[in-house]
């Protein structure tokens, strides 16, 4: 870099042109003398969706023995594994505004997938945009509407296609035909990387993949993967939710009575004719398992097809650190990996997400800087997607409004937790009546205790409970809610949860339901 701006700006103006280029614009007070700092940071935000973190290797877990992600493996293993990384509503568009906007769903107006979102409302990127960085958008973002705040977007239109993906930009609409949309996602941000960024200035990658999402379509190559694996169940894969409430016996989502033979199992309709899964089309109408062994059949191919999808989203996170590697870029960018939220695999007999359940409400988080996080480190504080706008804004030097809700991540990355990091988290979920029918629910989480309040319509009297002790009962199949041992933890959960709401500022009235 240092050589490059020499040859570009000659060494008498070196001083002048970095001051243009790559300081944030502070205003100096009289006196002041400018700060040499180094340059700022690049940074490439990876974004899957659904992806959970018991697919990831690094995590650990009954499935890292498959070793399924070898690529995020070796940035956890160079960078930060944040452990308790939480969303504030797990669901697609309402997880993807909060990212952008830093706000919870109350905040930002996104409730949930139908509603329209906002885009003139304040965005991290429009603030690094106009704090001298590019700034890039480029797969799934899943809000409909003109994007603003990036210098170049190429987004899906809503959930997008596996198979042949259309892309649309500013100028219009790009079919690739052909070609797997994990790649294309992929191909797209290195072209930007290599080929159109101003090489003067510090950049923002955002690199949104659509995998896994469901229907869990795998590319061509990567079809007979773990065909011949037996995939490791979890232990309640046959849960009965005894003990729990009406939410959890009334969702749609269980492997057994709701993935479905067509676009989910692809044993059923065109997809027998397709010759990616003909033979397992072929083997299901020979077979025709029934019962528990059919629940654990269709367990085998929906994890494999969803593995196979997380597949190919690794080989384009290796293909991306490849490419920072092979500009020069590694030791000034920081790489983050994320999910917009965690995901079911088979726990609880479930797929999808929703619920404040762990597996939904928790998602993976993966950070590298160099010579900044110290390789190969575990952070387990509270961490939730509120924080990650102001971390991008300050990793930048940029201004951080006050009406932000969350809080940089960077002392933590640091590895220099503030005293007074938050010890407890806020969960609301709105979209019901909606897909999968999971209950409307708020919750306080505060690292052992989680406490669910269900409400509204097809809730018993409209309200409903649920507690759970984490650190006893980490799979969360025991509600303690009505066990009078625990009426002063409830008590001090209700009081906590209170405050949380007070600082959040939600309304004291939920939006209605549609
Ligand atoms: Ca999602």
């Amino acid at each position: 870099m240092l050589n490059a701006l020499k040859k570009m700006c000659g060494v008498s103006l070196f001083i002048g042109c970095c001051l243009a280029t790559a300081l944030p614009r502070f205003s100096l007070a009289a006196g002041e003398k400018p700060r040499i700092t180094n340059k700022r940071p690049n940074m490439v935000w990876i974004f899957s969706d659904d992806h959970s973190y018991q697919t990831i290797g690094a995590y650990g877990g009954r499935l890292a023995a498959l070793n399924p992600s070898p690529n995020i493996d070796r940035l956890a293993k160079e960078g930060m594994r944040f452990d308790r990384a939480y969303v504030g509503n797990s669901i697609c568009a309402p997880s993807r505004a909060t990212l952008l906007t830093g706000k919870h769903s109350h905040m930002n107006g996104k409730y949930d997938n139908r509603d329209a979102f906002n885009h003139d409302q304040q965005q991290f990127q429009k603030i690094l945009q106009k704090n001298g960085y590019q700034t890039v958008m480029v797969g799934k973002i899943h809000l409909n509407g003109k994007m603003q705040g990036f210098d170049y977007w190429e987004v899906l239109p809503g959930q997008g296609k596996y198979y042949d993906p259309e892309f649309i930009t500013e100028e219009g609409r790009t079919k690739y035909e052909g070609e797997y949309v994990t790649d294309v996602i992929a191909d797209r941000a290195l072209n930007w990387l290599e080929n159109e960024r101003d090489k003067t200035k510090p950049f923002m990658l955002m690199v949104h993949q659509k995998a896994p999402h469901r229907n869990w379509d795998p590319a061509d190559r990567h079809m007979s993967k773990y065909e011949d694996i037996e995939i490791p169940e979890p232990d309640n894969l046959f849960d009965n939710y005894s003990s729990r409430g009406e939410a959890a016996h009334g969702q749609a989502m269980e492997i057994d009575r709701h993935m479905n033979f067509k676009n989910d199992l692809k044993v059923e309709g065109n997809w027998v004719n397709n010759p990616r899964f003909a033979g397992r089309a072929k083997w299901y109408a020979e077979n025709k398992p029934s019962g528990k062994e059919l629940v654990k059949w269709k367990y085998q191919n929906y994890m494999k097809d969803f593995m196979r999808c997380t597949w190919a989203v690794d080989e384009s996170v290796g293909r991306i650190l490849k490419a920072l590697d092979e500009q020069g870029l590694t030791d000034n960018t920081i790489v983050f990996y994320c999910s917009d939220q965690g995901f079911y695999m088979g726990e609880h007999g479930w797929f999808d997400k929703r619920f404040m359940y762990e597996e939904s409400f928790r998602t993976p988080l993966i950070a590298r800087w160099p010579g900044k996080i110290k390789p190969g480190s575990v952070n387990s504080d509270l961490v939730q997607n509120i924080d990650f706008a102001e971390t991008f804004l300050d990793l930048a030097g940029a201004p951080i409004p006050d009406d932000m809700q969350g809080k940089s991540l960077v002392p933590l990355m640091k590895g220099q937790t503030p005293e007074d990091w938050r010890t407890s988290l806020y969960y609301h979920y709105y979209e019901y009546p909606g897909a999968h029918s999971v209950r409307r629910h708020e919750g306080i989480f505060d690292g052992r205790w989680k406490l669910i309040k269900y409400y509204g319509r097809d809730v018993p009297n409209g309200e409903e409970r649920e507690l759970f002790d984490l650190k006893s009962d980490p799979a969360e199949m025991k509600n303690l809610y009505s066990n009078p041992e625990y009426r002063t933890k409830i008590e001090e959960l209700e009081k906590e949860l209170e405050t949380l709401k007070d600082q959040y500022e939600v309304p004291g009235e939920p939006p209605p339901q549609k």
